[in-house]
């Protein structure tokens, strides 16, 4: 009998070789973990197989500019709604989830707010007070931010605008 015959393969032999990055399958020019990751601010910039630059935009980033469309379960003055809201991937509100016209806000200096404002959520973090939190229609957690803006003035969420409780 020969080493040809052993009935064993070399365990560990094409595990040793690091895999490539695999392409991305919505698009030309990405791999998929720049995709799947929103991180093409982080990508060099594309190349066509003969080195020249990729100059199309990027259908994976493009698709994520548009807010994705979610709801936000919150509860405020005891009383728990379900609230539409879009997800920014990309652009001034990223990673932030931001609602319908739904609040009324106020401010010491200014008074009531007078229009209804909506809320901006954020990603929880370590030490997030879990009164905060609330979950969106995927299931992802996001912390209730309670400033608002109107006409450049900061004013502070107060409760339902239609007032009812
Ligand atoms: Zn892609
Ligand atoms: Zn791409």
């Amino acid at each position: 009998m020969n080493d040809d015959d052993f009935p064993f393969h070399e365990p560990f032999g094409p595990e040793y070789v690091r895999p490539k990055s695999a392409n991305c399958p919505r698009c030309p020019c990405h791999t998929s973990r720049v995709c799947e990751g929103f991180q093409w601010h982080l990508a060099s910039t594309p190349t066509y197989p003969d080195g020249s630059s990729y100059t199309e935009p990027c259908p994976c980033e493009q698709a994520a500019s548009v807010p994705e469309d979610r709801t936000v379960l919150i509860e405020l003055d005891g009383v728990l709604r379900e609230v539409s809201a879009q997800y920014h991937r990309t652009g001034l509100l990223t990673g932030r989830l931001v609602t319908t016209r739904v609040f009324r806000a106020e401010s010491p200096a200014l008074g009531e707010c007078p229009v209804a404002v909506p809320m901006a959520l954020y990603r929880p973090k370590a030490d997030t007070d879990s009164r905060l939190v609330v979950i969106d229609s995927v299931g992802e957690k996001w912390v209730m931010g309670f400033t608002a803006q109107h006409n450049l003035q900061r004013y502070r969420i107060a409760g339902w605008s239609d007032g009812r409780a």
